[in-house]
């Protein structure tokens, strides 16, 4: 079912008792009235995922998202963490394709399409991220990337399994630099990749896929965003890392 969903991407950022302090506020909080029909998910740093789980046990409104994870299932990949692990920690999502983890890590969609098959496997819910570099906005060439991505990170699934997946539009060059998308400008990407999801798909897969909008959004611009009608929540980095903000973001959804 389509969600509205706000997702915070923390990054390589907290310690383990900052990490747990940001999640004790954020439980006091989301209050009922504040998450209305949202569904609110955290990717800690993956070295805290399974504090954070044991402090959200009583907990069900919050679910918690691994930032990465290996496109193989186990073995010798130093420094790596593998879909099963984060299952076998009753984690709940994992975002993949993050554009930091293309730029600094050379991830490709054929890659990240693996990686979104063993997510899939473990009951996971991807969280596949596409978007623009700004030389390709431009341009003029950000569709074209977009459904390249799309195309090569989604098109394999089945339908049924595409019903499952949470798909971020994060433009490079709004994430972490306080220039963001306009919210013309994410509505025209959002509905665009929604076209791209009922061709590869159905109408019914793409009317059931939830579209978040990431890069730079925050308490202030957050409303208008979402007032989109294909602007299903946000992905936020920065303002994930403050509670207050964070929960604004979400009041700005209902
Ligand atoms: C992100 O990294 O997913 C992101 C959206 O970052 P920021 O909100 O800081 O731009």
């Amino acid at each position: 079912m389509r969600r509205k969903i706000v997702a915070g991407n923390w990054k390589m950022n907290k310690t383990v008792d900052e990490a747990l302090d940001l999640v004790e506020d954020l439980a006091d909080l989301l209050t009922d009235d504040i998450l209305g029909s949202t569904d609110v998910i955290i990717a800690p740093p993956s070295l805290f995922i399974s504090e954070i789980i044991e402090e959200l046990l009583d907990v069900d409104y919050i679910a918690v998202a691994g930032q990465n994870c290996h496109h193989e299932n186990n073995g010798a990949f130093t420094g790596e963490i593998s879909a099963p692990m984060l299952a076998s920690l009753e984690a709940d999502a994992c975002i993949v394709g993050h554009s930091e983890r293309r730029q600094y890590f050379g991830e490709t969609d054929a890659l990240i399409a693996k990686k979104i098959d063993r997510l899939l496997e473990q009951d996971l819910v991807p969280i596949y991220c596409c978007g623009e570099l700004l030389e390709e906005r431009k341009s003029g060439e950000h569709f074209t990337k977009v459904g390249n991505q799309l195309k090569e990170a989604l098109s394999h699934l089945s339908a049924n399994d595409m019903a499952e997946v949470i798909i971020a539009y994060e433009p490079v060059w709004a994430i972490g630099t306080g220039e963001t998308a306009t919210p013309e400008q994410a509505q025209e990407m959002h509905a665009f990749i929604r076209s791209q999801i009922a061709m590869m798909f159905d109408a019914d897969v793409a009317d059931e896929v939830s579209i978040l909008y990431g890069g730079s959004c925050n308490p202030k611009n957050a409303a208008a965003l979402f007032a989109n009608p294909d602007v299903d929540g946000g992905l936020i980095g920065g303002a994930s890392l403050d509670a207050d903000d964070f929960v604004d973001i979400v009041k700005a959804l209902n």
